[in-house]
């Protein structure tokens, strides 16, 4: 039984008994992607007290165990009982980069032996996560590689909040007083998260949860290329940050670098990106409006003044991002004259606009560079070889 057809049968069965489902030899059921609710359910199913649930839970996110034994607090009755059924399973760390600037990456063989990367970076206190959501991607924009990959599959929950786990406890900071290492997490590494919904609203409550991660909603980020249906849907289930892949000022130019932009347009976007913020408790939220700048292409002048105009309602900061170049792209890095004079034009418009410096550039660890070994299951992968050969394409599709 798959991971997803377990975690589905549990929540629909009247009662767990542990032994029958060792008897059956079917799958374990894996704790480690569930938040509370279902947590408390699985354990209320087994006959046990919500009280319990969180013991568990404390252990696995606070503490990092990922064996029942280690669990002292837990009745050794009820351990050998969770032994039969359940387990703790994060991904597989196939390999950890350290950079000279600190910026640290995992490669993490997830299920069906495809892998992912998570990066964490260091900057003066604060210390953020990219994580992942997704093997490949599906939405193709111009200017990335994940993109050029094509989609392969979800992640599970147990998947994604397993990018967390293993980047805390590589700090040791699940272990009683810890260093707290990993403060900000960001849905920016491979994938879409709005596509991949219930696993990424799953793990991104796990991160906020006080017996978890406790990161605040201010320093949980969801970036979304715009997929304005499951966008409408977001504030019933988070009140996480929220960060818009704009990149171009009018929709004829978006339509080019964003193609899902064809489908929902920059004026639909925006307003249900405000909708979602409108729709948090506290006020003076802010969207980050994300800008990759290629070279001749989005960071002209004119570009600036029309991003300025169209913002000029909608609460936001802007993140203008230098074009990270690959393999098989023919798009440049913006010039340092140009990123200047645009940052400088939206901010005399009023806007707070910062760079995001590249980081982590001797491990490859720059965003859209988050392509590496991902197995490729679209033809997009017989498409480059045919167009660009052999060497080109392995270059880029791994
Ligand atoms: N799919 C989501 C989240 C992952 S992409 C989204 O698109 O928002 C995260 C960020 O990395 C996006 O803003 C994306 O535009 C940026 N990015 C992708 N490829 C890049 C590249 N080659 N250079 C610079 N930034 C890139
Ligand atoms: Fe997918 Fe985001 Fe890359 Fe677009 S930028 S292809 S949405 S990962």
């Amino acid at each position: 039984m798959t991971e997803q057809a377990n975690l589905h049968t549990v929540s629909t069965m009247a009662s767990v008994d542990a032994e029958a489902i060792a008897a059956t030899g079917s799958a374990k059921v894996n704790l480690l992607g569930m938040p509370e609710a279902k947590l408390v359910a699985f354990f209320e199913s087994m006959g046990e007290k919500k009280f319990r649930a969180i013991q568990v839970m404390k252990w696995i996110h606070q503490l990092g165990a990922d064996n029942f034994d280690d669990m002292t607090n837990v009745s050794k009755d009820l351990r050998a009982k969770l032994k039969l059924c359940a387990e703790i399973r994060p991904p597989e760390v196939v390999k950890q980069l350290d950079s000279a600037d600190g910026t640290r990456k995992f490669l993490i063989r997830v299920s069906g032996n495809n892998v992912v990367e998570t990066v964490f970076i260091p900057e003066g206190d604060r210390g953020t996560l990219c994580v992942s959501s997704q093997v490949g991607c599906s939405l193709d924009c111009s200017f990335c590689a994940t993109g050029k990959q094509g989609f392969n599959r979800d992640l599970t929950a147990a998947e994604i909040i397993g990018q967390v786990w293993i980047a805390a406890k590589s700090f040791g900071q699940l272990q009683a007083n810890g260093p707290r290492t990993v403060t900000n997490v960001v849905m920016m590494g491979m994938g879409e998260p709005l596509l991949n919904f219930d696993n990424v609203v799953d793990s991104m409550n796990i991160m906020m949860h006080d017996n978890c991660y406790g990161i605040s909603k201010r320093r949980v980020t969801l970036s979304t290329s715009g997929v304005v249906p499951q966008l409408d849907r977001l504030s019933q289930y988070t009140d996480a940050c929220l960060a818009i892949s704009l990149h171009a000022p009018n929709d004829e130019l978006r339509n080019e670098l964003v193609p899902i932009n064809r489908k929902y347009p920059i004026a639909m976007l925006l307003d249900s990106a405000k909708r979602y913020i409108q729709a948090m408790p506290d006020t003076h939220r802010k969207i980050t409006i994300e800008y990759t700048l290629i070279d001749q292409v989005n960071d002209r002048p004119h570009h600036a003044h029309e991003l300025a105009e169209l913002l000029r309602d909608v609460p936001v900061k802007i993140n203008l991002i230098p074009f990270n170049p690959f393999n098989l792209s023919n798009y440049k890095r913006v010039s340092n004259n140009a990123l200047r004079k645009f940052q400088d034009i939206l901010m005399e418009a009023g806007y707070i606009t910062t760079v995001r410096t590249t980081r982590g550039d001797d491990i490859d660890a720059a965003c859209g560079q988050l392509a590496g070994t991902v197995n490729d299951v679209t033809k997009r992968s017989e498409r480059y070889r045919a167009q660009f050969g052999e060497e080109q394409a392995v270059k880029i599709i791994g």
